[in-house]
């Protein structure tokens, strides 16, 4: 298996994009397939999603996580998905090449030590109100318990602002790279919300020094079960995926 960690540190600019959620098995292997025809690096796809409203759809479960991994191999490329609770960790020991811990888990310390035990790479996501110093203290807790393969995700914090979701601060992103050796990427969708403004805050933030990008997609735009507002499309990923490229060889 490839070491997707070290490909990542190697990469000038790794790409990860799907869909918010894996919604049934079709979807996510034909995204599979088109974001890999894009230039995206890392398939992404929730299977457990932590939803505000307890209504909302809550993903497929370990249904969803295993379409997730067999639209993985089929396409020959790497996975990531959200975890949630500490009892899965098996489950996503098995089936995710990159473990993720999404911004409302980042203080979740407890799932942070057993998740490095895996030895599997963990993509933190920032707090939406962590400060940088509660955010690399968080990766503490992974280091511990000896594991290494960490990847920094600033993906907005709060504002008083309603115009956007969160507030993507690109500043972070540029003193992470300094303060810290572990890759630093960005999440411009769930940072603004909205799929007209994706593409400008990728670009900021490759023009701050990111190494990498994480970004929704969805073949319809409209019918996306979870955070619809911000899905973009393929060819918009496409765009996204040269043009970042550039402005990072430039700056
Ligand atoms: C996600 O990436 O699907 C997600 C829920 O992100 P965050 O934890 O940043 O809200
Ligand atoms: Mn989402």
């Amino acid at each position: 298996m490839i070491d997707i960690y070290n490909k990542i540190k190697n990469n000038d600019y790794t790409v990860i994009a799907g869909p918010c959620a894996v919604e049934n098995k079709e979807m996510i292997f034909s995204i599979a397939g088109l974001i890999k025809a894009a230039g995206a690096d890392i398939l992404r796809g929730g299977a457990y999603k932590m939803r505000t409203c307890v209504k909302d759809f809550q993903g497929l479960g370990k249904a969803g996580l295993k379409m997730l991994h067999d639209a993985g191999k089929e396409f020959n490329m790497p996975v990531i998905s959200e975890i949630t609770d500490l009892n899965d960790i098996d489950l996503f020991y098995d089936l995710a090449d990159i473990i993720q811990v999404g911004t409302r888990n980042m203080y979740n310390y407890p799932l942070l030590r057993a998740l490095a035990k895996t030895n599997k790479p963990i993509l933190l996501k920032r707090g939406m109100s962590a400060t940088i110093n509660e955010f690399l203290r968080a990766c503490e807790y992974i280091e511990e318990s000896g594991n290494n393969k960490i990847i920094l995700c600033e993906r907005g914090i709060r504002s008083f602002d309603t115009e956007t979701r969160n507030v993507l601060d690109v500043g972070a992103i540029a003193v992470l790279k300094g303060m810290s050796a572990y890759p630093v990427f960005a999440d411009p969708s769930h940072a603004c919300g909205r799929a007209d403004i994706v593409s400008s805050l990728a670009y900021a933030s490759a023009a701050c020094g990111a190494d990498g990008v994480m970004i929704e997609v969805h073949e319809n735009l409209d019918a996306a079960l979870s955070d619809a507002f911000q899905a973009i499309s393929i060819e918009e990923l496409d765009t996204i995926i040269k043009k970042s490229k550039q402005i990072k060889k430039i700056v």
